[in-house]
């Protein structure tokens, strides 16, 4: 028997569309035997998740921690995403890391909505944050009140450069990419690079940093990913054999936010009971 293993799905607890509770049953319903609630930035969807969890699904815990790292000579440093799986939750600097993040992330899209009033688009800050419904506020969370306004159609049309994607982009407070490492090392968690050749979000890291983060602690790669080109992917799983590091596969599933279905990409068990032998913050469920 195949084990069907999604190492980074996104709730309501961030900007996915589905409920942590209806997560974990689509999961189920999807055949998966584990999955992973990977919210940004936030851990707001573990127990509601962990409440709902049916039986024969086995749950890992983690988040999506937003990074950056700024190389020598860069005038601004590029934005990338570090999962991280089965951490302590109660770990006080982690913690505090991120409520800060998520914090400013409702700065930041009050921000850009006032970016957007300001050019008189009829969106508020009261209607954005109300999708956001207690959760990591993000970047679709506007999008949803663009397309209400009838200005897109789609989220993916609302990240382009006219709107989100750079007119009206305000950077957010992110991690230095070591630190998160080292952080999440630090309660128990087990780092793990999403999407880290994905082109088509921006600008990408070079290998030589990976091979750094790598001797920090990081210790897997997500190779496969709808973000990745074929030859993308294979670049990343040969980093990371260079390197010692797990590879990783996953859907990013945001429910309607984005195309991918749950289970599309998968993680091989072997590179799954790795992540759980390393980790001692928190059992994975079931
Ligand atoms: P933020 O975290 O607020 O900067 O927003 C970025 C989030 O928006 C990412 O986590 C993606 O889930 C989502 N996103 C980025 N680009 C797109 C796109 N072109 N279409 C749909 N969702 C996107
Ligand atoms: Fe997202
Ligand atoms: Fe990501
Ligand atoms: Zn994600």
């Amino acid at each position: 028997m195949v084990t069907r293993i999604d190492l980074h799905c996104h709730s309501t607890a961030s900007d996915g569309t589905l409920t942590p509770a209806e997560l974990v049953c689509a999961g189920a319903a999807a055949g998966l035997d584990v999955m992973a609630i990977t919210d940004h930035d936030t851990t707001g969807g573990w127990a509601p998740a962990a409440a709902a969890r049916p039986d024969g699904l086995r749950l890992v815990r983690g988040a999506e921690l937003s990074c950056r790292w700024r190389g020598a000579g860069m005038e601004w440093p590029i934005a990338l995403h570090l999962l991280a799986y089965l951490f302590d939750p109660g770990e006080p600097r982690l913690a505090a890391d991120l409520a800060r993040l998520r914090l400013d992330r409702e700065q930041r899209a009050e921000k850009i909505v006032g970016k957007l009033r300001a050019d008189g688009v009829p969106i508020t800050w009261a209607e954005v944050h109300g999708y956001a419904a207690g959760g990591s506020v993000g970047r679709p969370h506007i999008a949803q009140a663009l397309i209400r306004a009838g200005l897109v159609r789609t989220t993916n049309e609302a990240f382009a450069s006219r709107w989100l994607g750079a007119r009206y982009f305000v950077p957010k407070a992110d991690l230095d990419v070591f630190e998160a490492v080292r952080a999440v090392r630090a309660a128990g968690g087990v780092p793990v690079f999403a999407h880290p050749r994905a082109t088509v979000r921006g600008r990408v890291v070079p290998d030589q940093l990976i091979a750094g983060l790598a001797d920090a602690g990081l210790f897997g790669l997500e190779a496969d990913h709808e973000d990745h080109s074929p030859s993308e992917r294979e670049h990343v799983r040969a980093l990371a054999g260079d390197l010692g590091l797990v590879v990783t596969g996953s859907s990013d599933f945001h429910g309607t936010h984005k195309t991918v279905r749950l289970g599309e990409f998968t993680t091989d068990p072997e590179a799954f009971e790795k992540i759980v032998s390393a980790a001692t913050g928190v059992p994975v469920l079931g």
